[in-house]
């Protein structure tokens, strides 16, 4: 995977030689932060793309795609998400997305890697001002963390209405954020009602680790919802995992809350869409 210099591309290959690319411009910066590789390009036609260990992370046109569904879902579903924990995030798009939930009167994001903050601070037009105030400790409403989320989530006292999860794939820093154990802490930590969400990865390419990562959660929270909407930038369609603690029906969302939402790609007016799982993996996800 990575950067071909002659075709000015950017190709992430994922596995069975599926690959996802961008035309690139140039490579705009390049690190080894103490935790993955680090690199940023300029692309033709979607802006900046970050990568992390030569895995696309977002591009600066069509991140809302991605953030968009992370968070307004569970937010809207959840009846009064004032407390809310992001693991991961370290490029600011799912903090700026919670924040437009007035709700909120806390929020704490926890990002294992500072230079993943820095980089997307001075080169990403994604949520450059909110991580300059977190940076400066000068968001009312948030707090930054540079720290291990499975830590923690295991050694905090603060409790929160939702958990968004939104980490690289399960290898590395990311494994145990896909773990039994970590979900036990989750549940535990969540008020009730409560609500936890998950990237889950490329529905058609990571298929066992989408199931696996269900398989467990259902052994923990109360219900769990799986869904998946088309990411540019990822092997779409991508997969979501949803954690209920209590009772929420996550099948429904507050259509007044959502009115004051400037939305892009998620729908609320079209909400049991996201439901959409193609029919053998549905069946696969169902049998266990
Ligand atoms: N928000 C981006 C997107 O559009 O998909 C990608 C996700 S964000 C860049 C993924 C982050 O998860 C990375 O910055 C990585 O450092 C962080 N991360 C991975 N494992 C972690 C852990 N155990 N605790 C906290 N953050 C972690």
């Amino acid at each position: 995977m990575g950067f071909n210099a002659e075709d000015n591309a950017f190709i992430e290959w994922y596995p069975r030689g599926y690959g996802v690319g961008f035309k690139v411009k140039r490579r705009l910066f390049e690190t080894q932060t103490q935790y993955q590789r680090l690199e940023i390009y300029e692309t033709e036609g979607f802006g900046k793309l970050l990568v992390l260990d030569g895995t696309v992370q977002l591009v600066e046109v069509g991140e809302e795609s991605y953030h968009e569904v992370l968070v307004h879902p569970v937010m809207l579903a959840h009846p009064k998400p004032s407390r809310v924990l992001v693991i991961g995030g370290g490029d600011g798009g799912t903090l700026r997305e919670v924040l437009k939930h007035g709700e909120v009167e806390r929020a704490v994001m926890v990002e294992i890697d500072e230079g993943v903050v820095e980089a997307s601070y001075l080169y990403l037009d994604v949520a450059k001002d909110l991580l300059e105030r977190l940076i400066k400790k000068e968001e009312p409403r948030a707090e930054l963390i540079i720290g291990d989320g499975v830590k923690y989530l295991k050694e905090t006292g603060e409790r929160f209405d939702v958990i968004i999860v939104d980490s690289t794939d399960p290898v590395g820093p990311a494994k145990l954020l896909f773990s039994e154990d970590f979900y036990r802490d989750a549940y535990e930590k969540l008020n009730d009602p409560g609500l936890y969400i998950t990237q889950a990865g490329s529905v058609y390419l990571f298929t066992s680790e989408l199931i696996d990562a269900y398989r467990a959660m259902k052994k923990v929270f109360d219900r769990v919802y799986y869904f998946s909407f088309p990411v540019i930038g990822y092997a779409s369609p991508w997969s979501f995992l949803v954690g209920v603690k209590g009772d929420v029906d996550f099948r429904k969302v507050d259509l007044e809350r959502a009115k004051g939402l400037k939305l892009y790609y998620y729908d609320p007016e079209r909400h049991e869409t996201l439901f959409q799982m193609p029919k053998y993996v549905r069946e696969l996800l169902e049998s266990g």
